[in-house]
């Protein structure tokens, strides 16, 4: 038999997003992409959701890849969009599947005036142009109306989408109230998870407020911090590490992949974790489905 431990593991990815919110590949889809691409530890983390997590679990386990359960919650803090990611939670536990279901709600209202918005600047029929890219009705989200945007000529890709609109002060942004940071972070602990703040350097934070992320999101419970993403710089790493160092948090690792047309880093193609760091799945070694 051979003996399994998450220290024996380097290329873990664990954030990445299916069909079942704004990515372009199903899980089983997925799961073979990490598993042909060398991915030790996988997670599916799709944005306020946990629809695919059955999914995801079976086709890990049938391509014979280790999973962790996964999602990542919009909230909102200091007015800003912060992502929380989960880690291997169980995904049928009601504080979290009924959290997660008010944070999509809304979800449509906020497209509608997305679109309302567009229109006025000359761009037509994004609401229904969006969400025929939503695999998931309920989860209409930024990213397939830059799809459309693209499709329609608009932009060249969604890098010059989220350049141009739907960003702060741009055309199509709608501000929105998400989930409250203890709120996310309580529904991953109740559900037996562990809670990491994603791509930090992403946030448009003052760095006092960023400092009263991290201590809130101690303060709550929350006990990692993604180091390594395809969201940060290898500078960024740095910092990052030595924040997981100062607030006592453990590191996680995570590609965000969506989309092999629009992705730059792919499915488990990511530098190691700094040594100093304890990662995430250490903290998780009896929440992992190892296939067998
Ligand atoms: P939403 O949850 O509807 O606000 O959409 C957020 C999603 O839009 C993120 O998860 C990303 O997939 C995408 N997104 C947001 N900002 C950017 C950006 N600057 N560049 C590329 N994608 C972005
Ligand atoms: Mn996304
Ligand atoms: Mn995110
Ligand atoms: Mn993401």
């Amino acid at each position: 038999m051979t003996t399994h431990t998450p220290a024996s593991i380097f290329n873990a990815d664990l954030h990445c997003h299916s069909v079942v919110s704004d990515g372009t590949l199903t899980p089983e889809e997925l799961a073979a992409r990490a598993k042909a691409n060398g991915v030790e530890l996988w997670s599916l983390t799709d944005h306020d959701e946990v629809g695919g997590q059955h999914r995801a679990m079976a086709a890990a386990r049938a391509v014979g890849l280790p999973y962790l359960t996964g999602t990542e919650i919009s909230v909102t803090f200091a007015s800003v969009t912060v992502h929380i990611v989960g880690l291997g939670f169980d995904p049928d536990h009601p504080a979290l599947v009924q959290g997660l279901a008010r944070t999509r709600g809304g979800r449509d209202e906020r497209a509608q005036e997305m679109s309302d918005q567009l229109a006025a600047v000359g761009i037509h029929g994004a609401f229904e142009g969006a969400l025929k890219y939503a695999g998931n009705p309920e989860l209409i989200s930024r990213t397939h109306f830059a799809r459309y945007l693209v499709e329609t000529g608009v932009c060249a890709d969604t890098y010059e989408v989220f350049r141009r609109f739907l960003t702060e002060g741009k055309p199509g942004f709608v501000p929105h109230r998400w989930a409250k940071l203890a709120d996310a972070v309580r529904w991953i602990r109740e559900a037996g998870g562990v809670a990491v703040i994603a791509h930090p350097a992403r946030y448009d934070h003052s760095p006092t407020a960023e400092y009263a992320l991290f201590s809130e999101f101690v303060g709550h419970g929350g006990q990692g911090v993604e180091v390594v993403t395809g969201s940060h710089s290898p500078d960024e790493y740095v910092t990052y590490a030595d924040m997981a160092q100062e607030f006592g948090l453990a590191a996680s690792r995570g590609s965000d992949f969506h989309s092999p047309d629009e992705s730059h880093t792919d499915l488990g193609a990511l530098p190691n974790l700094p040594g100093k760091l304890t990662p995430v799945w250490t903290l998780l070694a009896d929440r992992i489905h190892w296939p067998q």
